[in-house]
């Protein structure tokens, strides 16, 4: 069945149900030509052409993919009723359709009680954490690392909140030795830590941060707007690093947390989720608005979240994802990112027995960073030949791949091979493998980045 037949049942069954009240005609000031839309449309579809072909497994850039059709349908199908979730009676379906993928998203995360909402992204789901982080506790600071996502700064400069950074280690994980010197001066009220850094996607050692809390008092928020799906790997052998695997499991210990399932859930963007594990912090948002919740003496989801309108659609469309692709390892999410996992340790591999090429290290989960190698090795070298290798992949007329670069800073670089430091970070390739087709183009991948570091660098290749 084509995605066309799917879509003219689904709009057939709204219709139906449409009918059930009374014909009216539509104002005259509304009327687009039939023509007109026509031209703009394709001419919309022309400019869109500008776009990188991110559905395309030669894409393996920044992280970006399109959702899957069920979600896509889904959210469709969804928008042309436009509930708002700001509360249940701009969204009564949808607004239960919320809480219901919450509570799948909340037993996911281990938590026995909890509250949530999704939200417009990962940064606003972030910034609400820190937002109740700083209600709890205004008086004490907020730490993250170095290399956690940009947008935790900004969002505590935002709520008027002192930051505290800690420095990572070799892999780009939180350092503990800082973290515990910083929380022995007490001015750190909550630690957040990131499951899947956004660079490299390093897992911060939630599990040995979680066991710190014994000694320190504080909260921790756990930033998975990345990586938190891959909770579903953590317990099998062997696919992940066992401290990851480990880090991953321990997030049912902490006080709040976010994913995106408009980064690796398969939907559209406009999707982010907080959710907290005790659901008392509710009384953090409780006001009243006395003209916009009148019909339920429930908790309306606009009395818990920061934003007031956001699409019910959007909750739509991950409740059809995850009935379709359920959160468990072995079917439904899990495949699929076993195999964009795959993916980055299939091309580590490759990348391990080149001699022109050189990991950055090992990845944790789906992305890769990685360096041409040429003869000197400065960093500024690097920086130049990464990015003219970059151009040349992207604009190669007959099969171009499309990478991303990411400034990597001299901790992270732990190979044996030393560099010469002649500039403060050095800009290396960073590629991200989250399209499960991936797996089968790794090799291809491979070969087209080998010729081109070869066109520019022949002496590096042996
Ligand atoms: C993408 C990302 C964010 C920001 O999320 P948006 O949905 O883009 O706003 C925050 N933290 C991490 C770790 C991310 O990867």
């Amino acid at each position: 069945m084509t995605l066309e037949t799917i879509l003219k049942e689904g709009l057939d069954l709204q219709r139906r149900w449409k009918r059930h009240w009374p014909e009216y005609s539509r104002d005259e000031t509304l009327e687009v030509p039939e023509e007109r839309m026509r031209e703009v449309l394709a001419s919309l579809v022309e400019r869109l052409e500008e776009n990188y072909p991110f559905w395309h497994p030669d894409y393996a850039g920044q992280m970006i993919k399109p959702p899957h059709e069920v979600a896509l349908l889904a959210y469709w199908l969804t928008q042309r009723i436009n509930p708002n979730n700001h509360a249940l009676d701009g969204g009564p379906a949808t607004g239960r359709i919320e809480k219901e993928v919450v509570s799948v998203l909340a037993e996911f995360f281990g938590f026995a009680e909890h509250l949530g909402h999704l939200t417009s992204s990962g940064t606003i789901a972030n910034l609400e954490a820190l937002w109740v982080a700083r209600q709890l506790d205004p008086e004490r600071a907020i730490a993250f690392s170095r290399d956690a996502h940009y947008t935790h700064g900004r969002m505590c400069e935002l709520l008027g909140v002192e930051v505290v950074v800690i420095e990572v280690d070799g892999a780009g994980r939180m350092d503990l030795d800082d973290l515990r010197a910083k929380l022995g001066t007490g001015r750190i009220g909550t630690v957040v830590l990131t499951a899947g850094t956004t660079g490299i996607g390093a897992i911060d050692p939630i599990d040995e941060v979680v066991a710190m809390r014994r000694d320190f008092g504080f909260r921790i928020h756990v930033d998975g707007a990345y990586g938190g799906f891959f909770r579903l790997l953590a317990s099998e052998d062997g696919l992940l690093e066992k401290g990851d695997a480990a880090a991953l499991r321990a997030i049912s210990e902490c006080d709040s947390v976010v994913v995106d399932p408009h980064k690796h859930g398969l939907q559209p963007y406009g999707c982010g989720s907080v959710i907290f594990r005790d659901p008392a912090v509710g009384r953090f948002y409780r006001h009243d608005s006395p003209y916009t919740y009148f019909t339920s003496r429930e908790l309306h989801l606009g009395e818990i979240s920061l934003e007031c309108s956001r699409p019910g659609a959007a909750a739509a469309a991950l409740w059809a994802t995850l009935q379709c692709f359920p959160l468990r390892p072995e079917t439904g999410l899990g495949p699929i990112l076993r195999k964009t996992r795959q993916a980055a340790q299939r091309w580590a591999a490759l990348i391990d027995e080149a001699s022109a090429v050189e990991l950055l290290r090992p990845p944790s989960l789906d992305i890769l960073a990685f360096y041409p190698t040429p003869v000197g090795k400065s960093a500024a070298e690097i920086s130049r030949l990464t990015s003219e290798i970059f151009e040349d992949l992207m604009t190669e007329e007959a099969k171009p791949v499309y990478l991303a670069k990411f400034n990597a800073h001299r901790r992270l670089f732990t190979g044996d091979r030393p560099i010469i430091w002649d500039c403060p970070v050095a800009t290396i390739f960073r590629s991200v493998l989250m399209k499960p087709e991936h797996f089968e183009q790794v090799p291809s991948l491979h070969g087209r980045l080998i010729a081109a570091i070869a066109r520019r660098a022949p002496e590096g290749v042996r």
